[in-house]
C-alpha cells in the first residue's frame, strides 16, 4: 500500500485551490492527473526580471522592471485598436498596451497620478518605447515580489503561466517532507539538496538550480532501475519450465518454409532455445525491423512448446494483424499437423464457446489473437509460452495477466520499435534481448525523397501516374495536434479529393473505423480492387501488401522518426523498386530538416533511432507515449546518461544488500518508488 505520506501528492489537480473544474482538465492533460504531476512541471527556463534600468536606459527586446508615474489612459477608437496608458520617470516615456483590455480593470490597477511597478519585454518602435501586455503590475511596496528570478513553464492553450506557476507552487505546498532515500555518502559527494529543497528549488530558480534537478532526476533513474531489477529477480525466482522440443514439427516447417533462416534469425533462435531450455522463466525481447521476419522465429519458438507437450500463445495489438498472423501461421503449421486458433474480441457466441472449449481441452497448440487473449473465460490446458507482439502497446500489467493463464510461462516479447542502447535499459531493464540486425535477402532499398508540401500537385500527378504502371500506393494523412477526429477530417478530405482523380479505386481507412470495415478495406487493397489507399497511421503496424511499392507521408516533419520508420516500412517488401515521399510543411527548423534528412539517407532502424535520439534528446522523442519507452519527467537519457548508470549500479547494490527492501533506507525506496508509480514491483516484495 501507498504509504499515507504520499496521499497529498495522488489527489487529482482539481482538488488544488483555485484549480476549478474548468481548468482542471487542461492542466491534467498538460502535466497529469495528480498533484505529484504538477511538481514534475518542470520549468522549460528563467525570466529574470532583475533589471530595473530608467525607462530611457530599457533596451527593446529585453524584460525590465519599471517603476513608472501613470500619466493618462487612451481608450481605443475601435474594438480592434488596444488601450493606450501612457507613462513616465525622470528620463522618459513608456507607452502600456492592452488588447481587448477590460476599462474599469484597467483604471483601478493603472490609477492616473499614480506610481506602479510594471514588468514586462520592452518593445521600441519608431524610438517610443512600450510593453504589451505588462506580465506584472504591482504597487511600489509589492515590488520585491516581482523583481526577481521567475520559471517559464511548459503551456498549452487556455492556461496563462502565471496561473500554472500558481499551482505549481500550490502543488509545492503539499509536498510532504519525506525521508531520505539516497545514499547518504552519494548525496553528499554529488552535494545535492535534500528531497523536498531539491523541489523548492527546481521550482525557485534563484540560483543555479542544476544539482537540485540533477538530484530529482536521479531519484527518478533510480526508481526506473529499481523497479526494472525488482520485477527481472520476480521473473528469475518464479521457476521456470524446461521445454525440450525434439525439432520433429519445426524440421517440418522448416521444410515448408520457401526460404531459409537468415543468420540473425538462426541466433535469435538459439538464444531463444536455450532460455526455454533452462529451469529460469525467459523474459527476452525480440527487437527486430519491421519486416525482419519476426512472426518466422515466433512460430518456430512456440513449436518447441509443442513439442513438449504445452500449448502457446500469440497475441497482437489489432485485429489486422491477429488476422494477418493467422493467415501466415496457420497454412505452416498445419503443414507439421499442429493445430491453431484464432481468437479476437469479433467472436462471439457459438462460435467463440468452441474456440474456448478446444483451447481447454489442448485441441488447440496455437491461440493467436488479440486483447481478447486476456478475457478470464480464456482457460488453456496447459500454457507454456507466451509471445507478445509489438509489445509496447500492452502494459506491464497484461502482460502479467496473460502469463498468469499458465504454469511458469515463459514470454517472448517482440517489438519493431529500434530502442537505442542507453534507452533499452531504462525502458526494458528487466528483460534480455535479441536483435534481428539483418533482413531477409532480396529486398530492395526504399528510394526516399523529402519535398515541400508546395508540390502536392506534381506528387499527385507522379502517384497516377505510377499507378498507372500497376503500383499500390499508401497515402498517410498528417497527425493534427492531440487530436483524433481532425486527423479524421484531414484523411477524410484528402481522400475526397484524390477520388476525383482515382475514382472508386482510392480507398480510405482510418481508426475509427469498426474492425470488419477496417479489414474490408485491407483486403480490397492487398487484392489489387484499390489503387491507393489514404490513411491515418493505422496502417503503422504489420499490414502486409508486397505489391504497395509507393507511399506518401503529408506533413511528415509532424511524425516521430520511430513512426516513419514503421510507416515507410510498409513498402519495399515485394519485387519491385519502391518510393518513399516524405512532404513537409514550411517552414521547417533545423532539426526538423535534419531528421528527415536521416531517414532520407538511412534505411537502418536501430541507426534511425539512435539518430532520433541525439537530435531530439531522449525526453523528447516523438513516440515515447506510443512506443511505451518510458517518458521520463525530470531525467533526460541524452543529459544525466552517467547516472542512468550509477543508478543500475545501485539498484543491484540495494538489492543485494536488501532484497525485500526491509531495512530502514529500504522502507525509504518503498516510498520512492510509490511517488513515481512503480507500485507494480513493490507488489513483488514478500511484505509488499
Ligand atoms: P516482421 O514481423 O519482423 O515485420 P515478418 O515476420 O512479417 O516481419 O516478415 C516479413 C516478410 O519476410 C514475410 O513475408 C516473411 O515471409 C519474409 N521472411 C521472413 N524471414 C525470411 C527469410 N529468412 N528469408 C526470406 N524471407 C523471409
Ligand atoms: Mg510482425
Amino acid at each position: 500500500m501507498r504509504p499515507s505520506s504520499l496521499n497529498p501528492l495522488f489527489k487529482p489537480v482539481g482538488s488544488l485551490p483555485g484549480l476549478g473544474p474548468r481548468l482542471a482538465p487542461l492542466v491534467e492533460r498538460l502535466s497529469g492527473p495528480h498533484v505529484v504531476d504538477l511538481l514534475w512541471h518542470r520549468p522549460s527556463g528563467v525570466i529574470d526580471r532583475r533589471f530595473t534600468p530608467m525607462v530611457a536606459d530599457a533596451p527593446g527586446g529585453q524584460v525590465a522592471t519599471l517603476t513608472v508615474m501613470i500619466e493618462a489612459h487612451t481608450p481605443p477608437d475601435s474594438p480592434r485598436r488596444p488601450t493606450r496608458v501612457r507613462c513616465s520617470d525622470e528620463t522618459g516615456f513608456i507607452t502600456l498596451v492592452f488588447f481587448h483590455g477590460r476599462e474599469d480593470w484597467l483604471r483601478r490597477t493603472l490609477p492616473v497620478g499614480e506610481v506602479r511597478v510594471v514588468s514586462g519585454l520592452v518593445d521600441r518602435f519608431n524610438g517610443e518605447a512600450q510593453i504589451v501586455h505588462p506580465d506584472h503590475i504591482v504597487t511600489l511596496d509589492q515590488r520585491d515580489t516581482i523583481a526577481v528570478v521567475e520559471p517559464v513553464y511548459p503551456l498549452t492553450a487556455g492556461i496563462s503561466a502565471k496561473q500554472i506557476g500558481k499551482w505549481v507552487h500550490a502543488a509545492l505546498a503539499q509536498a510532504p517532507d519525506l525521508p531520505e532515500w539516497q545514499d547518504p555518502a552519494w548525496k553528499s559527494r554529488q552535494n545535492w539538496p535534500g528531497w523536498r529543497d531539491a523541489l523548492t528549488a527546481l521550482h525557485n530558480p534563484q540560483a543555479d538550480s542544476t544539482a537540485a534537478r540533477r538530484r530529482l532526476a536521479y531519484d527518478e533513474l533510480l526508481a526506473n532501475q529499481l523497479a526494472l531489477a525488482m520485477m527481472r529477480r520476480h521473473m528469475r525466482q518464479a521457476k521456470g519450465r524446461v521445454f525440450h522440443g525434439d525439432g520433429r514439427l519445426r524440421a517440418k516447417v522448416l521444410n515448408a518454409l520457401p526460404f531459409s533462416l537468415t543468420g540473425a534469425q538462426t541466433r535469435s533462435l538459439a538464444e531463444i532455445d536455450a532460455d526455454m531450455a533452462s529451469p529460469l522463466r525467459m523474459l527476452r525481447l525480440l527487437q527486430g525491423d519491421v519486416g525482419s521476419g519476426k512472426t518466422v522465429v515466433a512460430l518456430l519458438a512456440m513449436l518447441t512448446a509443442v513439442e513438449s507437450g504445452a500449448q502457446a500463445a500469440l497475441m497482437a495489438p489489432t485485429e489486422i494483424l491477429a488476422r494477418q498472423h493467422h493467415s501466415t501461421i496457420e497454412p505452416l503449421a498445419a503443414s507439421a499437423g499442429v493445430r491453431v486458433a484464432l481468437l479476437t474480441g469479433r467472436d462471439k457466441g457459438k462460435a467463440r464457446d468452441a474456440v474456448l472449449s478446444r483451447v481447454v481441452n489442448g485441441e488447440v497448440d496455437i491461440l493467436l489473437g488479440t486483447h481478447a487473449l486476456f478475457q478470464a473465460d480464456v482457460v488453456f490446458r496447459d500454457l507454456g509460452l507466451a509471445v507478445i507482439d509489438e509489445q509496447h502497446r500492452f502494459g506491464v500489467h497484461q502482460r502479467l495477466e496473460l502469463t498468469n493463464k499458465g504454469r511458469a510461462v515463459d514470454v517472448l516479447a517482440m517489438t519493431a520499435t529500434p530502442i537505442p542502447r542507453t534507452l533499452l535499459l531504462t525502458a526494458y531493464g528487466d528483460m534480455d534481448s535479441s536483435r534481428l540486425d539483418e533482413k531477409p535477402p532480396g529486398r530492395k532499398p526504399v528510394d526516399t525523397r523529402v519535398l515541400p508540401l508546395t508540390r502536392l500537385d506534381e506528387v499527385v500527378g507522379a502517384v497516377r501516374r505510377a499507378v498507372q504502371g500497376g503500383a499500390r500506393a499508401f497515402w498517410v494523412c498528417p497527425l493534427v495536434e492531440e487530436s483524433e477526429t481532425s486527423d479524421l477530417a484531414a484523411a477524410e478530405q484528402r481522400h475526397q479529393d484524390l477520388s476525383e482523380l482515382f475514382g472508386n479505386r482510392a480507398g480510405l481507412i482510418h481508426g475509427r473505423m469498426k474492425g470488419p470495415a477496417r479489414d474490408a478495406v485491407m483486403a480490397a487493397f492487398g487484392a489489387g480492387e484499390l489503387d491507393l489507399l489514404v490513411a491515418t497511421t493505422v496502417i503503422e503496424v504489420g499490414v502486409d501488401v508486397p505489391q504497395a511499392t509507393v507511399m506518401v507521408i503529408e506533413h511528415a516533419e509532424r511524425f516521430g522518426l520511430a513512426q516513419l520508420h514503421q510507416l515507410r516500412g510498409r513498402i519495399g517488401r515485394g519485387e519491385r523498386a519502391s518510393t518513399c515521399l516524405l512532404l513537409y510543411g514550411s517552414p521547417l527548423s533545423e532539426t526538423a530538416k535534419a531528421r528527415l534528412e536521416v531517414m532520407r539517407a538511412s534505411e537502418d532502424g536501430f541507426l534511425i533511432a539512435e539518430e532520433d535520439l541525439r537530435l531530439r534528446g531522449g525526453g523528447e522523442m516523438l513516440g515515447t507515449r506510443q512506443s511505451g519507452l518510458p517518458g521520463f519527467k525530470l531525467a533526460d537519457p541524452a543529459e544525466d546518461g552517467d547516472l542512468l548508470a550509477v543508478a543500475k549500479d545501485d539498484a543491484k547494490l540495494i538489492l543485494e544488500r536488501d532484497p525485500e527492501l526491509a531495512g530502514e533506507r529500504g522502507g525509504n525506496l518503498r516510498t520512492l518508488l510509490y511517488l513515481f508509480e512503480r507500485d507494480q514491483a513493490v507488489l513483488t516484495l514478500r511484505s509488499g
